[in-house]
């Protein structure tokens, strides 16, 4: 963990267990996230992105048995096998959330500011007037039009966009090192997005705050992103720098979903291009690829042995038997 290191996860396994089956959706995963950088974990539906970006606040599916292992270290402080009670304060406090549909994580039932105080009352210490007057300072931090008047609205008179600027006020209320972002803008239109995504920015800016974020969405990882987290089947297959990532893709999973991206060359009415197959079912640990089904460059080895995540100079670090083959500096990734 180097010093400025907010988030550092280290070999992270997650296996979940049903009455019928062994699942294992996060599998020996590594990243890090620094105060002010934004990392954003990319994959498709199924890829275990979900459960791993939740797993440092405790969040995980219910009515499952779930078993961790590995490290997830929170400002130098180890949270895989903390007690409930501290994990509580953990979240909302030192770690911010946003959620994907506002409309589900708000209380209907209380008005905006109520909802915005309550944190700041819990997490700082705030009397009821000082977390009153700290959530009209936060809606005008995330600027609310006619913060006023917001304050004592309720959710369901706010529209789509107002709600996410009020889930990123109580998200930020407590002043958290780190913020959690599940799809914050999929939900909202193209002119919205680019707003939320604007303030996020600036609110990083201003207050150093570490943004863990999953997206399927290029476009946002482009504008936002220091760093990416490619997932496939629970594991990483990519993970560098946004350049890295997204200028030259080393992977064939990365490569593939960017190829896939519609260009400004396209002619109009051109078919989209999508990757050919399917996700992989998430199941039990892999002993091979979990693209190989999918893959133009597979070759014997990858149907028999897992490919480990291996950094390159200058590079991203890249899962990948042929292209680690080709590349003899690499060096195993920790
Ligand atoms: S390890 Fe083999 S199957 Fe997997 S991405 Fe690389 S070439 Fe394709």
């Amino acid at each position: 963990m180097t010093v400025c290191d907010v988030l550092k996860v280290s070999n992270l396994s997650i296996d979940l267990y049903t009455t019928r089956a062994a699942l294992r959706p996060v599998d020996g995963v590594s990243y890090s996230v620094a105060a002010g950088e934004t990392l954003a974990i990319v994959g498709e539906s199924g890829s275990g992105k979900t459960v791993l970006n939740f797993a440092p606040l405790g969040l995980m599916p219910t009515g499952v048995v779930t078993d961790l292992s590995g490290s997830i270290l929170f400002a130098g402080r180890e949270l895989v096998g903390l007690a409930e009670p501290d994990m509580r304060r953990i979240r909302g406090g030192g770690i911010g959330t946003i959620f994907q549909d506002p409309m589900s994580a708000l209380n209907p039932a209380l008005r905006i500011g109520r909802q915005i105080a309550e944190v700041a009352e819990l997490h700082l210490g705030m009397s009821a007037a000082q977390a009153e007057a700290r959530a009209l300072d936060l809606l005008k931090l995330v600027r609310m039009s006619d913060p006023e008047a917001r304050l004592r609205q309720y959710p369901h008179e706010l529209s789509g966009g107002l709600r996410q600027r009020a889930m990123i006020a109580i998200a930020i209320a407590a002043e958290p090192k780190l913020l959690i972002a599940d799809e914050p803008t999929t939900a909202l239109d193209v002119t919205v997005q680019a707003q939320i995504i604007g303030l996020l920015k600036d609110l990083q800016r201003r207050l150093n705050t570490a943004i863990v974020l999953i997206t399927h969405d290029m476009g946002v990882v482009a504008s936002i992103a220091s760093r990416v987290a490619v997932m496939y089947a629970g594991r990483l297959a990519e993970y560098g720098s946004v350049e890295q990532v997204l200028l030259t893709p080393r992977h064939p999973y990365t490569r593939g979903l960017i190829a896939a991206l519609p260009s400004a060359e396209d002619a109009p009415g051109a078919l989209f291009r999508g990757l050919p197959g399917t996700p992989p079912v998430l199941g039990a640990p892999l002993s091979a690829c979990a693209f190989a089904p999918r893959c133009s460059q597979a070759i014997d080895v990858c149907a028999r042995q897992l490919p480990a995540l291996q950094a390159a100079e200058h590079a991203s670090a890249v899962a990948c038997h042929v292209v680690n083959a080709i590349n003899p500096k690499e060096r195993v990734y920790a």
